[in-house]
């Protein structure tokens, strides 16, 4: 059985109620009315008026005029709920038509559309469930684009290099040598961390990176990351990594895989930005909450790059200059990171003095 539309519905289900109430109206007003005017010429009969010999006529005059009078109310009483229902029907269903082409339009990528706010309430509030996802929808559609450019720029550079040297080689114009080969290299490795901040990074947006918080020992963790940089740094002497004594620290909620990843994110960033001096790793109580900061007499950030830090891909002209080797990913990855473990992250800075990040997580 084919499937009526809405307002098809509607409207049939009016006219259904207005015949169902005209012919009750019919039936009883038919039963009734002449029981009642008989009634009431007997009622007269004697007064006055001599009823007797034209009670026949009267009767059937009546019935006559009541017929005529109710086959005309029917007609324009039926039609005129007719013509009432069809409109009603039809400012309910129009809207909801108005709807259905605003949402095609949204499936075939027109986000910016929006839906008019309606006069029926509960329409109105659909119509704004719609636009706001649609705005949500606009939302990640533009982070999608976004990334796509990001990368290809960020692809591109190394890419580009790798070629130059490749092309010099082949022709000839380029002698092979060992540092040729490690500059390719560093390309390459390169490609290789950005290809795998990135999809880290992927994961976490998109809400597919485990975290499993429980309470945990701050200390032992900062310990390890902090022996294993050190464990780098023995033959380096224009760089020192110190961490705190222990602390008699409260456990925190987060989760040790996650914490450390952050750690080794914000030290490698901090030995990456020193060239000579010192990092200096500490934790300590703060209210609800453990910080943990991690500070640097490095190239600090300017003013007004502070802002973008943390966003994906951003990386100071300066640190490009110096080919440090970022991906410009680490801190977009530890914020997420933190944020998922409902911390907060925070940076100070001053140009040619040093960074402080520090990042709060709270308490078991
Ligand atoms: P990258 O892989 O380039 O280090 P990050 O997201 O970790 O990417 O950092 C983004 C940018 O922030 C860096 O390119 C650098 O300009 C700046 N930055 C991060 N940490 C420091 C720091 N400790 N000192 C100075 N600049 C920093």
């Amino acid at each position: 059985m084919s499937k009526l539309a809405l307002g098809s519905r509607l409207f049939l289900s009016h006219l259904l109620v207005t015949l169902l109430g005209t012919l009750t109206l019919v039936v009883i007003s038919k039963i009734s009315s002449p029981r009642y005017f008989i009634l009431y010429l007997e009622r007269i009969q004697g007064r006055e008026i001599v009823v007797g010999p034209f009670r026949r006529d009267l009767i059937q005059g009546f019935q006559y005029a009541w017929n005529r009078g109710a086959f005309w109310s029917v007609v324009v009483g039926a039609s005129t709920a007719g013509i009432l229902s069809y409109l009603v029907s039809k400012r309910i269903v129009q809207p909801l038509i108005q709807m259905e082409e605003i949402t095609k339009k949204f499936a075939a990528g027109n986000l910016q559309e929006r839906l008019p706010s309606q006069e029926i309430p509960e329409l109105d509030q659909l119509a704004s469930s719609f636009n706001r996802m649609a705005a949500g929808l606009q939302g990640v559609e533009q982070r999608r684009r976004d990334l796509v450019t990001d990368l290809s720029h960020e692809l591109r550079t190394p890419l580009t290099v790798i070629e130059g040297y490749l092309e010099g080689m082949g022709d000839g114009t380029l002698e092979a040598s060992p540092e040729l080969y490690q500059l390719l290299s560093k390309e390459t490795n390169r490609m290789r961390r950005l290809v795998n901040d990135l999809q880290e990074l992927s994961k976490i947006e998109a809400g597919y990176l485990p975290i499993d918080s429980q309470p945990t020992a701050l200390y032992p963790i900062l310990q390890s990351v902090v022996q294993r940089f050190s464990d780098q740094l023995v033959e380096n002497e224009k760089l020192t990594l110190h961490l705190d004594e222990p602390l008699d620290l409260p456990l925190v909620r987060g989760d040790m895989v996650r914490i450390e990843q952050i750690l080794v994110n914000l030290i490698s960033n901090a030995m990456r930005y020193t060239p000579q001096g010192t990092i200096h790793v500490t934790a300590w109580e703060e209210g609800d909450r453990v910080w943990t900061a991690i500070s640097d007499t490095g190239i600090g950030i300017a003013p007004e790059d502070l802002p973008h830090i943390f966003e994906r891909f951003w990386r100071s002209d300066r640190s490009r200059d110096r080919n440090s080797g970022g991906t410009g990913v680490g801190l977009a990855i530890c914020r997420r990171l933190v944020e998922l473990q409902n911390g907060t992250i925070e940076v100070e800075s001053q140009l040619g003095r040093g960074s402080v990040f520090r990042f709060s997580l709270p308490m078991a």
